[in-house]
């Protein structure tokens, strides 16, 4: 395994003798736990009282490193994001690989010690997982897939569906949008400058955990992936049918991404994110919320962007810093594709 120029071939995807080896010495070796030891067909995992939440996602980023992560930490935080924003707390992970033909061990060995990492910070385990191998030109490099289970409270269900927000609600996120895809963009190396910029891509639970302790009056929350933050207020304001009003001058703002987006003619409130969550709680408590994120990494730089209206339903509506009002539509054409 230590070869640099040992490559994937379609006998790592067949069943036999090198598809065994690659399991026990790579993906046995770093996912390590009771579960994945067992190499049987279904990982038995005990469960306790209370709700379940079970979410899957598919991993095609390219390019497969970029500054501040890989495709293996974005399969992991990703879906441990998912769980955590529907207010359960994760627990286990799958993860499948489809591996093009010819792609180097060194690779993906790389992105598997980073997923290992990403789960064993988290306290989560990934206990099954399945690997195919394509031929060459049949996908591009890699692509991964990861489920997860996590558990639910019985007073946190409802939060990932929007059912309990109202006008007056305040809308919170936890720092600067766009910084995943503009990192990425970066990654591509299409442009000639250079930035310092990084993924935002990290495992969001430990704020959550913060910000449900903070707070028993949390209606909402949502991780704004592909689509950025313009796309989940558009989610909340269509499907709950209320008016959302944001104040550009309260957005939290990174300077590199604010004059990438200048340059490259992207608005920031699309770009998307890998660490950042649009939470909606009641006034009284949003302050308090707000105070508890900033106590965490993810949080430093958690603000109120705005509120939930009863005006203009189903509109998200900003206010600009000249004091002028612009609609965020819904995004129509895919600005960046394969961001995550
Ligand atoms: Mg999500």
């Amino acid at each position: 395994m230590r070869d640099t120029k040992e490559r994937i071939s379609m006998n790592h995807g067949n069943g036999g003798i090198y598809m065994n080896k690659l399991i026990t010495s790579l993906f046995l070796h770093f996912f390590e736990n009771e579960q994945i030891r067992e190499q049987a067909d279904s990982a038995i995992l005990r469960v306790n009282e209370g709700h379940l939440a079970y979410t899957t996602d598919s991993f095609v980023i390219d390019p497969l490193f970029f500054p501040g992560g890989n495709i293996g930490s974005l399969a992991v935080c990703g879906t441990l994001n998912d769980l955590a924003v529907s207010g359960a707390k994760p627990q286990y992970l799958s993860a499948g690989f489809i591996i093009e033909e010819g792609f180097k061990l060194a690779h993906l060995t790389r992105i598997v010690k980073s997923m290992a990492i990403e789960a064993e910070k988290a306290g989560v385990r990934i206990v099954t997982g399945d690997t195919k191998v394509v031929n060459a030109g049949k996908c591009d490099k890699l692509f991964i897939n990861t489920s997860g289970i996590g558990l639910l409270e019985e007073r946190h269900l409802g939060i990932g569906s929007g059912q309990k927000i109202k006008p007056g609600d305040k809308i919170i996120i936890n720092g600067p949008p766009g910084e995943h895809g503009m990192a990425v963009m970066q990654a591509r190396k299409l442009f000639a400058f250079k930035t310092n910029l990084k993924s935002d891509c990290a495992n969001l639970y430990p704020l959550i955990r913060k910000i449900l302790s903070a707070s028993d009056h949390v209606h909402f929350m949502r991780d704004a992936t592909r689509g950025g933050i313009a796309t989940v207020l558009n989610e909340v304001a269509r499907k709950c049918n209320t008016g959302i009003e944001i104040d550009e001058m309260q957005i939290p703002v990174n300077e590199e991404v604010k004059i990438m987006c200048e340059i490259l003619g992207f608005d920031p409130l699309y770009i998307a994110n890998e660490g950042k969550v649009i939470v909606i709680v009641d006034p009284d408590d949003a302050i308090e919320v707000v105070a508890a994120m900033k106590r965490t990494e993810t949080g430093r730089d958690a603000a109120i962007i705005g509120e939930i209206t009863s005006d203009h339903p189903g509109r998200v509506v900003l206010i600009t810093r000249s004091g002028g009002k612009r609609i965020i539509d819904e995004l129509i054409g895919d600005q960046l594709p394969r961001i995550c």
